[in-house]
């Protein structure tokens, strides 16, 4: 029986397993061009032990997650366990009401200037690919598991919804971090509905005037009803990464590690 323990369990294979496809898939349809082979698989690697150390929290953080939405479930307590509500609309509701504040939490790690010291990491990758969604500091995953536990109850999203999200989500990580060129009418008409390589690619640009825009996780709709959306268009993608993190040192693991000590702390744009 699917359960949300099972899926909870086959997350970190399904987020593997998406990253390879999509590392296979922007190798023959590149949007950018692509590093040679040795570079690539060392910057692969790169991502990869940070994302070893990340997933020690993100382990832990996920079973406390899932037990926090069977607790609010058991209880009743939470928003979605005030009516009888039917289970695809509890799914829908789950997948919509968390990417909401999903966005909201990626918003503030960039307008908060201590929070954008832990994000950064994330975006100081000069190397956008599938891997990218592997890479996210310890920190971040730490508080990210602390919001979410809170939200799953105060909206009493229960745990197989919640895990299906996150399953949804890592598929969606591989997928927009990904350097996939599509048709441009293809990626528009896509970007109607979840963020596209082409799209994600503006929010990792090195140029600032696009990097706080296009938050989305699964869907647009919040960017595009905020006034954060910042359309793919038809002209070759810019450089990604972060001025002043570009050294071996700091992309190194103890480099990324610490990155949130490094001062001065470059701001991606003036707040607003
Ligand atoms: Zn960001």
């Amino acid at each position: 029986m699917l359960t949300a323990q099972t899926i909870t369990d086959v997350s970190p294979f399904v987020l593997a397993a998406a990253v390879l496809l999509m590392l296979l898939a922007e190798s023959l349809a590149p949007l950018v061009p692509l590093l040679p082979s040795r570079l690539r698989v060392r910057h692969a690697l790169g991502n990869l032990r940070l994302a070893l150390v990340t997933a020690f929290f993100a382990v832990g953080g996920s079973f406390f997650l899932v037990a926090a939405a069977a607790w609010a479930t058991d209880r009743g307590y939470g928003l979605l366990n005030l009516f009888e509500a039917p289970g695809p609309l509890r799914f829908f509701v789950a997948l919509a009401g968390i990417d909401f504040f999903e966005w909201v939490r990626h918003r503030l790690h960039h307008r908060v200037p201590l929070l954008w010291r832990i994000h950064r990491v994330h975006h100081s990758d000069p190397h956008v690919d599938a891997t990218t969604a592997l890479r996210g500091h310890p920190l971040e995953s730490l508080l990210a598991y602390s919001y979410f536990s809170v939200l799953v109850v105060l909206l009493g999203i229960d745990p197989l919804s919640l895990a299906l999200r996150s399953l949804v989500a890592v598929v969606a990580l591989a997928w927009h971090h990904s350097t996939l060129s599509l048709p441009a009418r293809l990626d528009a008409a896509i970007s109607l509905i979840t963020p596209t390589p082409r799209t994600h690619r503006l929010h990792h640009a090195r140029d600032v005037r696009t990097t706080d825009s296009n938050f989305g996780t699964l869907f647009t709709w919040w960017d595009r009803l905020l006034g954060t959306f910042t359309p793919g268009d038809s002209r070759p993608p810019g450089q990604t990464g972060l001025d002043g993190f570009d050294s071996a040192q700091a992309q190194s693991l103890r480099g990324v590690l610490l990155s949130p000590l490094q001062s001065p702390a470059p701001q991606t744009s003036p707040p607003g």
